[in-house]
């Protein structure tokens, strides 16, 4: 039965990029059968102009009915006016929230031909394959008390609490143990059990949920180690799992580990419902880069790399996902390069490039 993909292209650079992670889709509906139905909806600036709001209550609804969600970036100068409850990035937070999308995938790859790239020396980064699963819907950010309040003695105080029960722990430690046994079935659960209660239950649910897991070797690591580590011997890691506030931090530090910020993609997974179906969106970890938006010179990469985690984790489909990798390998082998990557070809020349290394 043919999938529906809910493709929302959003702002800048975002409907360029898109443009060819849609030609490569089209590429596996002639050449390898792929059987997917595109819908397109307006999100952020974009929707702000056609529809009023960021995304509009009927896209969320198509978005939930949709079977993955491929979204571009969202945002830019133009409605920045229009204030912190108006901006396009509600576009994105409201998905998360209305689809329950509580675990975000961050791949951070190192491929060999831009293995210079790196900020790292090559011999530190060479190889580089991690996944780092960051809890997206709890924790700090979202615990309750939060706010700032003005003491009797006139001082003024802000609190935000971090909190998580068992059932958010698993959920997403589930998630990360299923990509280890994809991967190279090591698991590394990062929190601060030596000063934080949270995360000492965080530790104790984890190793818990490991004995389900024999074939999975799971270590603990606390988050300031677990830094330090990312940039001392990245290689180490296979996949990271930790909240949210850690791992904005760890996933932001291990996409610098790759030096270039158009390659990196992501996904967020919510729960499958019954019917094995599972809510998830995927989308560059970069933003709408107004800075370059009009002028065909962004990246097509970490967009295209998002459809093909989409054909992986959504549709099953490992090795059109892996065809799509690939490909981007061989186009960089070659020397194709955009403008961010050393290079002169525009962001259609780039898919050019993608699409002949497909076949
Ligand atoms: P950005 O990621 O858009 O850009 C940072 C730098 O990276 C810029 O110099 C840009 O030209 C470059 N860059 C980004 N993507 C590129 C690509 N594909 N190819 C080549 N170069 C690329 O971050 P920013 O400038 O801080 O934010 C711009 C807007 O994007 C803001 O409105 C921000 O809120 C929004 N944003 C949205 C998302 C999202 O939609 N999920 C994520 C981050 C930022």
């Amino acid at each position: 039965m043919s999938k529906t993909i809910l493709v929302t292209p959003g702002d800048g650079v975002g409907p360029e990029v898109m443009a060819q992670a849609i030609r490569v889709i089209d590429w596996l509906k002639a050449h390898r059968g792929l059987d997917v139905t595109l819908e397109t909806a307006l999100v952020g600036g974009a929707a702000m102009d056609a529809e009023g709001a960021a995304i509009s209550r009927e896209t969320v609804a198509r978005a939930k009915a949709a079977d993955a969600v491929l979204f571009g970036s969202v945002g830019g100068p133009k409605w920045e006016k229009l204030g912190f409850d108006n901006r396009p990035e509600i576009a994105i937070l409201t998905l998360r929230k209305e689809l329950g999308l509580f675990a975000n995938l961050r791949p951070a790859m190192v491929y060999d031909p831009l293995v210079d790239a790196s900020t790292l020396k090559p011999e530190v980064v060479r190889g580089l394959d991690i996944m780092i699963v960051r809890e997206s819907t709890g924790g700090i950010y979202f615990g309750e008390p939060r706010g700032v309040e003005i003491l009797p003695n006139g001082v003024k105080r802000g609190v935000n609490t971090e909190v998580y029960d068992t059932i958010e722990i698993e959920r997403v430690a589930l998630v990360a143990f299923e990509l280890a046994q994809k991967r190279d079935h090591r698991v590394t659960s990062v929190e601060k059990a030596n000063v934080m209660e949270s995360g000492l239950l965080w530790r104790e649910t984890v190793t818990a949920l490991a004995s389900d897991y024999p074939d999975i070797a799971l270590s603990h690591m606390y988050a300031d180690n677990c830094a330090m580590q990312l940039a001392r011997n990245p290689r180490q890691f296979d996949v990271i799992v930790t909240g949210n506030l850690f791992g904005d931090i760890l996933s932001d530090l291990a996409s610098m580990l790759t030096g270039s910020l158009g390659m990196l993609p992501s996904a967020t997974l919510g729960a499958p419902d019954a019917s094995g179906k599972r809510p998830s969106l995927y989308e560059p970890i970069h933003g709408s880069a107004p800075d370059i938006a009009g002028q065909g010179i962004a990246n097509p990469i970490a967009q295209i790399l998002s459809l093909a985690m989409l054909l992986r984790y959504s549709l099953n489909l490992e090795a059109d996902a892996k065809r799509v990798e690939d490909a981007v390998v061989k186009a960089l082998t070659d020397g194709a390069r955009t403008r961010d990557l050393g290079g002169t070809l525009s962001t259609a020349q780039m898919g050019d490039a993608i699409i002949a290394a497909l076949g």
